[in-house]
């Protein structure tokens, strides 16, 4: 813009005063030129095509916070989800309760749910909804905690301190898991179930989770692969055996599996290393480090906890996973759009600038050139609202 008010000014000076050219004739050239070659459309080829997209968008319930995480998930090539809430429902279902070492299955599954109420995690609502189905009465734990992809522990009001989560939180608690229970695990994670153990000072129970896969989980992945993503992966905190049979249904490249959230995160690191550009999609608060380490995060905004919606570059509000593939594809049109306009635009500046030179454009053809192609742009960007 400025070049172009010192090169018309210009114009409209030098020829007169060092060549004798006709001043008034000068001028009109200038003025012809200011309007020519001002860089409205190319101004307007990238926030109308935005914003176009990004309203599109909010209205199939997609949220984009800003127009560049738009823009980088149309030059996306890699993506990951986390498993547990993102490629399932999240609605976990306590299948089998196993006590062990002399305990009794009501007095295991009460233990587990007095522990479980301080969490939010989708296994601890399936253990507290067994819980109650059962008729089963306990009393909350107090000081319960909760350790991020691994379980919980809190104590009980007879003093018991009670231990429930994967393998890495009973040895982290000090709790040794005897044959038994770890037999019993891997019966269970050979059927594609989360396999959560219960202990005090030892193991007193195993508990057996399924949490199936979103119905909309196996056409987004092959609608996401079908959009150019060449490497899909899953991130999870969940046991390898189970990851991968769900992978395998899905459709998923690669997994990643018994990760700790800042281990989630590293994951990422790897694949922006491989890939360059990755988007990631998770809901739980172990998600938020991933998300924040990849070039677009996307949360899922019905079951996303506070955290990871706050992180999050993209929201998908309607928690429904066949909005990915849509906001793909959206966004990879916003990019072919804004490039046509740029085209577009520059090619009718250059055009309108020799047509003024040679003197075969005059100020209205010019005003016409110039309106004419703003107004092109903007409406070959508002074509992205009716994105299928
Ligand atoms: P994902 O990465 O698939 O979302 P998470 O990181 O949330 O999974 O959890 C990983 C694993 O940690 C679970 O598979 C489960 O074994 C254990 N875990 C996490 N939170 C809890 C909890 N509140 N109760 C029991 N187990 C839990
Ligand atoms: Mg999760």
């Amino acid at each position: 813009t400025i070049g172009i008010l010192v090169g018309a000014s210009l114009v409209a000076v030098i020829p007169p005063l060092a060549f004798g050219f006709d001043w008034s004739a000068m001028f009109y050239k200038a003025l012809t030129l200011l309007v020519v070659a001002s860089p409205c459309a190319l101004i307007i080829s990238t926030p109308a095509a935005v914003l176009s997209a990004i309203g599109r968008a909010a209205r199939r319930g997609v949220l984009f916070k800003s127009g560049a995480s738009l823009i980088d998930l149309g030059n996306i090539r890699a993506m990951a989800f986390d498993k547990t809430g993102t490629l399932t429902q999240g609605r976990a279902q306590l299948t089998d309760v196993v006590p062990l070492n002399g305990a009794g299955e009501h007095d295991l599954l009460a233990m587990a749910a007095a522990v479980e109420t301080g969490s939010t995690h989708p296994f601890a609502e399936a253990i507290i909804n067994a819980a109650r189905e059962r008729s089963i009465d306990y009393e909350p734990a107090v000081d319960a905690v909760t350790h991020a992809g691994r379980g919980a522990a809190g104590v009980l009001p007879d003093r018991r301190r009670v231990v429930v989560g994967n393998r890495s939180m009973l040895k982290r608690e000090n709790i040794a898991i005897d044959e038994l229970a770890e037999e019993t695990m891997q019966g269970f994670e050979s059927q594609g179930k989360t396999a959560v153990l219960v202990g005090v000072d030892r193991v007193l129970g195993v508990l057996a989770i399924t949490d199936p896969p979103r119905a909309a989980a196996v056409d987004a992945v092959a609608a996401i692969h079908h959009h150019g993503v060449k490497s899909v992966s899953m991130l999870t905190g969940d046991h390898e055996r189970v990851a991968h049979a769900m992978a395998e249904q899905l459709g998923i490249d690669t997994v990643k599996a018994e990760l700790l959230p800042d281990q989630k995160a590293d994951a990422v690191d790897d694949l922006m290393r491989t890939h360059k550009s990755v988007a990631t999609v998770g809901d739980g608060i172990n998600d938020a480090p991933a998300l924040a380490s990849s070039t677009v995060g996307i949360a899922m905004g019905g079951a996303g906890t506070d955290v990871v919606l706050e992180t999050a570059d993209v929201v998908l509000m309607a928690d429904d996973l066949s909005r990915l593939p849509f906001a793909l594809q959206l966004a990879k049109r916003t990019n072919r759009i804004i490039k046509q306009n740029l085209t577009f635009a520059l090619t009718v500046i250059a055009l309108l600038l020799i047509g003024t030179f040679l003197g075969k454009i005059r100020l209205p053809v010019g005003v016409v050139g110039h309106e004419g192609s703003t107004l092109l742009v903007v409406l070959n960007s508002l074509r992205l609202l009716w994105q299928k």
